[in-house]
């Protein structure tokens, strides 16, 4: 059995500068730092560190995977380095040399703007999806192999970042081979957003997924409508209920940030409230919260459980900075669930 996480590799280049850069400016920066980053890479690695028990070798990881592309370039390279150390396998990871790796280029003001541009903390971000662009075919065959020779069952989570022809190809093999297919919608393409939902391509992708897990403003942007921040739980489920008639995805979660979460079946639902924690940065909870569902479900668990282990890895996750470095570990995960239901 295995976790393939068919998705997106970025480097993160950040550096914090005195105030966000003026057109022609040229400014000192105070610090330089790489992050492994993508959405893809941070699911893949938010299962990995959460383990599974029972799964197959798949040669070079734990039973989690990640297929996607990578530019001949040093930053490639660390990046596949960082998924081994992390346990995630990296032999669907290509290597594209006509592109570079997927960058974002990130400023960060450590200071408010003297004229009142913007705030501390707030940044620019240039971002090249470089060889992201490029999963395509080769990246959908290796998943379609791989699927085949790796004894199931198969779980196989989605984003996109990636082309979402390629995902949709993706999608129907991982369907035709009998893997459930889980998809965040993150982000929601520009064609997307405003006009009515499901709309467009993101639409070819729904007859192949089985859960799809949009947070609050990726749920607006599919609807084509937006949800009050103080409405009800009912609004919500009533949100959920709706996207689920639209796309006629099996299972609809709803993940709100610090207000938990909403999710719809045919004949049931669930609300959960988020596990109280001290917030230090929420980057990456919803990538933790795919992460701890699909380990849980791989596992066998029961939904309620799923539910459990991805909003406490989404809990946790904000208790830390950064992305990556902030997705918790199994032992860490069992001992808050330990504590939050004692
Ligand atoms: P995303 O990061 O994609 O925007 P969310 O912010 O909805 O996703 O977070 C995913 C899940 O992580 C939520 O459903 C919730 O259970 C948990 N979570 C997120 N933010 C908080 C928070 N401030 N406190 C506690 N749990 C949180």
């Amino acid at each position: 059995m295995g976790i393939f996480v068919f998705g997106s590799l970025n480097l993160d280049l950040v550096v914090q500068a005195p105030h966000l850069p003026r057109s022609g400016e040229t400014l000192t920066g105070t610090e330089f730092q790489t992050l492994p980053g993508g959405k893809g890479a941070n699911q893949a690695v938010a299962a990995a560190r959460l383990g599974i028990t029972g799964a197959a070798q798949t040669g070079t990881g734990n039973g989690v995977e990640l297929v996607g592309c990578v530019g001949a370039d040093a930053w490639g390279q660390q990046l596949r380095e960082n998924l081994t150390i992390a346990g995630v396998g990296t032999g669907g990871v290509s290597i594209e040399p006509a592109e570079t790796t997927g960058l974002a280029l990130i400023t960060v003001a450590t200071a408010a703007d003297p004229q009142g541009r913007h705030r501390a903390g707030e940044n620019h971000i240039v971002l090249v999806p470089g060889a992201n662009a490029r999963v395509g075919d080769r990246e959908v065959q290796y998943l379609d192999r791989a699927l085949c020779e790796i004894p199931g069952p198969h779980w196989v989570l989605l984003q996109l970042e990636v082309p979402i022809e390629s995902l949709g190809r993706a999608a129907a093999v991982a369907q035709a081979r009998g893997a459930t297919v889980i998809l965040d919608p993150a982000p929601v393409p520009a064609a997307a957003a405003g006009s009515r939902a499901p709309s467009g391509r993101l639409a070819e992708l729904y007859p192949g997924v089985d859960v799809l897990t949009p947070n609050w403003g990726e749920a607006e942007r599919l609807l084509g409508r937006s949800i009050d921040a103080d409405a009800s739980v009912e609004v919500f489920l009533d949100a959920a209920r709706t996207l689920q008639d639209q796309t006629q995805v099996g299972t609809v979660i709803l993940t709100l940030g610090d207000r938990g979460l909403v999710a719809v079946q045919a004949d049931r639902h669930w609300v959960r409230p988020a596990f109280p924690v001290t917030v230090q940065d929420t980057t990456a909870a919803g990538d933790a919260f795919n992460g701890g569902l699909v380990v849980a479900l791989s596992e066998g668990r029961s939904w309620e459980v799923a539910l459990d282990w991805g909003r406490a890895a989404g809990a946790l996750a904000t208790t830390r900075l950064g992305a990556q470095s902030a997705l918790p570990d199994r032992a860490t995960l069992l001992r808050f669930l330990r504590g939050v239901s004692s």
